[in-house]
């Protein structure tokens, strides 16, 4: 019979065997025949203890690129069309095959060697003897689809991924259905396993912690009731084993039913705890900070009123008695006197300090006739020098207008400070004092305000920095650990770390030069204003 259908019409051409055993061919009208052959879908008719291949109808061409008399001549198994990593399974699919209907997924390999996702829908037909057994299926393609799932497979592993990687759980509230649940992250940061978290608002609600739940739901009612466009909120939630943690919790209503009213929100919630530790520690080290230097300056307060006082008293009458002492008393007086005088800079030095770092220094600027200032600053260092056998020689350019404005007292701070060190640092040899100024650029119009840099330069020729001191010349309490400087005289390590600060205050900057055995010079500058030239 079915080699007389296969003569008998074109359409038949597919049918390679067994077909007749399902269907009476000659029945079947040529129309019905037709639609089967050309659905754009492939039918199939094999047995199901082999796979061998009863019947195909045209789809298989297109698939396959074969014509379909290649399956006569040969003798194929559908089997041998199923990609090899997919085989197994198929095999094991039908061994295990308790019903008659089944559908099942799976790829070919295509005509040209590609892999070709398909889904089979089949059914096996019942026989009195299982091996002859044959299933009547469908195959669909799906590769389009198993795409897009591997694409949503992709992105949610990636979600994952970066949920993990960034310590986030993942939470999705199902308003109406009051249904709360969290991804696998957001139950372990609760010491749950995954799975065993209860599903309901309630408990969410349940494990936060009383102090923090009022303020919570406040939050979240704010954000249904649209008052804020996004929910956010700090508390802490009682894990499984009955410890707290802090966390950061933010959402969003995400969609609305038809009337308006919010139906689904998602959010995610990160563990704190560390952080919210730390910021204790934090704040507490900070108060702790604020107590210490509180202290300080009460403890300065009084170092100025209890000390000062008395140390100028002793060298006031140190020096009154100087004047008129015997031979025998002088030298015991001169210790006190250097002493005393020892005293009082460092005392005075503590004072700067610690009005610079309460932010309680104020410059107070003033107009200073330059010449004279500077014929001072002449005769006092040259006396300074001379005290030590020194030579001094000062350099005023000659554009330094003849009134500045600026904090004279904290400018002399730094010059002094810069000139005793030079002297004190050098053995023999000279201490040199340059100053400069450099005007600001300005239009005409501005001309009545006009500013500028007063670049002063103390050089001497002293016992010199070594270079790998230089960097931390500046810093509070630094000495250079040399026998040498220290032998030369006894100091603090405050001078230049106030001179630094004191500069800066003044808008300018300071730095130094120096090579060792050679000399030392530092350089400053500090913004003045131009006074009118008169006083
Ligand atoms: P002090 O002189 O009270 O120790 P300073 O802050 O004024 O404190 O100076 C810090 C250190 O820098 C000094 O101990 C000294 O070693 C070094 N120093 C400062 N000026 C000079 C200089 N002109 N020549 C060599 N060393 C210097």
């Amino acid at each position: 019979m079915k080699e007389k259908k296969n003569t008998e019409s074109p359409n038949q051409k597919s049918v390679i065997c067994g077909f007749s055993d399902l269907i009476s061919v000659e029945g079947l009208s040529e129309k019905i025949f037709d639609l089967i052959e050309n659905v754009s879908f492939l039918i199939f008719y094999r047995s199901i203890a082999d796979h061998r291949i009863a019947y195909t109808n045209a789809y298989f061409s297109r698939i396959f690129n074969l014509p379909v008399e290649e399956l006569r001549n040969k003798d194929y198994r559908w089997t041998d069309f199923i990609a090899p990593s997919d085989k197994e399974r198929y095999f094991r699919f039908f061994e295990e095959l308790k019903t008659p209907k089944y559908v099942l997924e799976y790829r070919l390999i295509d005509g040209s060697g590609q892999p070709l996702w398909v889904q089979e829908k089949g059914t096996v037909l019942s026989s009195e003897n299982p091996k002859e057994a044959m299933v009547l299926g469908f195959i669909n393609e799906i590769s389009e689809r198993k795409k897009i799932e591997e694409r949503l497979i992709g992105s949610e592993e990636q979600l994952n991924l970066a949920l993990m990687a960034s310590q986030m759980g993942l939470w999705d509230w199902d308003i109406p259905n009051k249904r709360y649940t969290g991804n696998g992250f957001w139950t372990r940061m609760l010491g749950f396993k995954p799975g065993t978290f209860a599903t309901d608002e309630f408990f969410w609600m349940s494990i936060i912690h009383p102090d923090d739940l009022d303020r919570t739901l406040r939050a979240i009612e704010d954000h249904l009731s649209g008052k804020t466009d996004q929910f956010f909120m700090e508390y802490r939630v009682r894990t499984n084993s009955g410890d707290w943690k802090w966390v950061w919790d933010q959402g969003k209503i995400i969609s609305f039913d038809e009337s308006g009213l919010p139906k689904r929100m998602v959010g995610t919630i990160v563990d704190i705890t560390a952080l919210k530790e730390a910021q204790a520690e934090l704040l507490s080290a900070k108060a702790a900070a604020e107590k210490a230097s509180r202290q300080k300056t009460e403890l300065l307060a009084s170092v100025n009123h209890d000390l000062k006082t008395p140390l100028t008293v002793i060298l006031g009458a140190a020096e009154t008695l100087l004047l008129e002492s015997e031979n025998a008393s002088k030298p015991m007086l001169e210790m006190i006197r250097s002493n005393a005088k020892r005293l009082q800079k460092m005392v005075g030095n503590l004072l700067e300090i610690s009005q610079i770092e309460s932010g309680r220094l104020i410059l107070t600027p003033s107009t200073v006739r330059t010449k004279r200032f500077f014929d001072d600053c002449e005769s006092n260092y040259t006396q300074l020098a001379k005290e030590k056998n020194l030579s001094f020689e000062q350099r005023i350019a000659q554009n330094v207008p003849k009134t500045l404005i600026f904090d004279l007292d904290r400018f002399l701070k730094v010059l002094n400070n810069l000139v005793e060190n030079a002297v004190k640092y050098t053995l023999e040899g000279s201490v040199r004092l340059e100053i400069q100024y450099a005007p600001e650029e300005i239009g005409p119009s501005q001309r009545r305000n006009r500013g500028g840099h007063l670049q002063v330069a103390v050089s001497d020729t002293g016992i010199g920095i070594p270079s790998e001191y230089l960097p931390a010349i500046f810093d509070r309490f630094f000495r250079v650990p040399s026998k040498r400087s220290r032998s030369i005289v006894s100091g603090s390590g405050l001078g230049l770390a106030i001179c630094r600060e004191l500069v800066e205050q003044m808008g300018g900057a300071i730095s130094v030069r120096s090579v060792e055995n050679e000399g030392t010079t530092f350089e400053f500058s500090i913004y003045v204003k131009e006074g009118n030239g008169a006083l």
